[in-house]
């Protein structure tokens, strides 16, 4: 079991409706410590990889992306939520569906901060049905840039984002797969990796 497994047992907890709520060190509370480990080991999983920029999603991927991001030595562009109404010429946008909010959102990315030459790993704190992802793969495209790698800290395996985005030939990193999570018993089973 790896360090991020470890945490997740001893202070996530699981919710009714396929949600783990793991805000006192993730999401909301933020462990830093526990970030740099995750970003050092993201950096270890894509070492082979040309990146120049990590993307991720507003609000909860910048905390872990911003931390991820020394360990690359790279900026961090955030995909940031805005009201449809007032969205500018200059912007690369996506549709989002909120796993948790249920809601939609538009995401914009400016074209000043992505371009053809950029090299981009994806992060995000969770992947579930794979809908942040879809945006932000949209928007790499768009741009004419390449996702070079994907980054997540916790894929819930029994959802359906993890198998489309593989299947789609992404290479894809999450340091936590749950397989299984029971709310009324709070058991978590985590895939072997
Ligand atoms: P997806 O777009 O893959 O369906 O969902 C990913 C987004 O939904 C993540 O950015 C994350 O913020 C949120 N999310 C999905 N599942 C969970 C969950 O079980 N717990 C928490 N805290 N957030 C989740």
């Amino acid at each position: 079991m790896n360090f991020l497994e470890e945490r997740i047992l001893k202070d996530g907890i699981v919710k009714e409706g396929n949600v783990l709520k793991v805000d006192s060190f993730l999401n909301h509370q933020m462990d830093i410590e526990l970030f740099n480990e995750m970003g050092k080991e993201w950096k270890r999983r894509f070492a082979d990889k040309n990146i120049n920029k990590i993307m991720t999603i507003e609000a909860s991927g910048i905390g872990i992306a911003c931390i991820a991001a020394q360990h690359f030595g790279v900026p961090v562009v955030f995909a940031k939520k805005a009201k449809s109404i007032n969205i500018e010429g200059d912007v690369y946008t996506a549709e989002v569906e909120s796993f948790t909010h249920k809601n939609k959102n538009q995401v914009i990315v400016s074209k000043k901060f992505l371009n053809e030459n950029d090299h981009v790993l994806l992060i995000d704190d969770f992947l579930a049905n794979g809908c942040a992802l879809q945006g932000l793969i949209q928007i790499v495209h768009a741009a004419g840039a390449t996702v070079e790698g994907i980054g997540i800290a916790v894929e819930k395996g029994f959802q359906m984002g993890g198998k489309s985005i593989r299947n789609l030939g992404y290479k894809l990193e999450s340091l936590a797969i749950v397989e299984s999570m029971d709310w009324k018993t709070g058991e978590i089973v985590f895939r072997e990796q």
